[in-house]
């Protein structure tokens, strides 16, 4: 028997915890999706090619939502019959295509929003440095499933050459990006950031260590 005594694992018990949150994210995206008159997937698409001008090619779509490539295929194909994305040659490749969002691929994404989402209700009822506290744990799950090849490099500040953890002696505002040349806090830590530009596996590997150990 399951007793206070002998639990399962912990690693078992967040892995249920999050899953009752990606039900809910689903039941979000579902709604979200309906609202913009198409489905989850091709809202995701949508979503990845926002802010990424040049697109991406069907490979690294497919890798990114974690689909495959056919299923990919087949979104996007719909995506293009409604007009909400567009394939264009690639500059550095004749033969290859990659695939841009459209002026009315961005209204489809922002008819999808409107009404708050249960995720996002979920997330204000916390203190603010338990969001805070969630992000950065976030962040350091997302950094291992990059490190494991699960998922591609994300578009967060930690894999970013912009980034300089730590900089300041400002507990509020510890972070500079050389981007904007600004300092920010923790929970200003970027998820998906349009100016993000990949640093160099070692330079990655440097300030992951600086970001890790924090202050210490
Ligand atoms: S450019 Fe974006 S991802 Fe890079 S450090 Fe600045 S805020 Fe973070």
């Amino acid at each position: 028997m399951e007793t206070p005594k002998n639990p399962t694992s912990i690693q078992h018990r967040i892995r249920e915890g999050l899953s009752r949150v990606a039900m809910v994210m689903r039941v979000d995206d579902w709604n979200r999706a309906k609202r913009a008159g198409i489905n989850p997937t091709q809202l995701s698409i949508l979503e990845l090619l926002e802010g990424r001008g040049d697109g991406l090619g069907v490979k690294e779509i497919a890798f990114h939502l974690g689909v495959s490539q056919p299923t990919a295929t087949d979104s996007i194909a719909a995506l293009e019959r409604k007009g909400c994305v567009e394939k264009r040659q690639t500059e550095t490749d004749r033969r290859g295509v990659s695939v841009a969002i459209t002026t009315a691929g961005l209204t489809a994404l922002r008819a999808g929003d409107g009404e708050e989402s249960l995720a996002n209700q979920a997330t204000e009822a916390l203190a603010a440095h338990e969001q805070e506290d969630l992000l950065v744990m976030l962040i350091k799950m997302i950094r291992q499933l990059q490190v494991n090849d699960a998922i591609p490099i994300q578009r967060m500040c930690t894999s970013c050459r912009f980034f300089a953890p730590f900089a300041h002696a400002d507990a509020a505002q510890p972070h500079h990006c050389k981007f904007v040349d600004a300092a920010f806090g923790q929970r200003d830590l970027r998820i998906d950031c349009r100016d993000h530009e990949t640093a160099d596996a070692a330079i990655r590997a440097a300030t992951w260590a600086v970001f890790e150990n924090g202050r210490d």
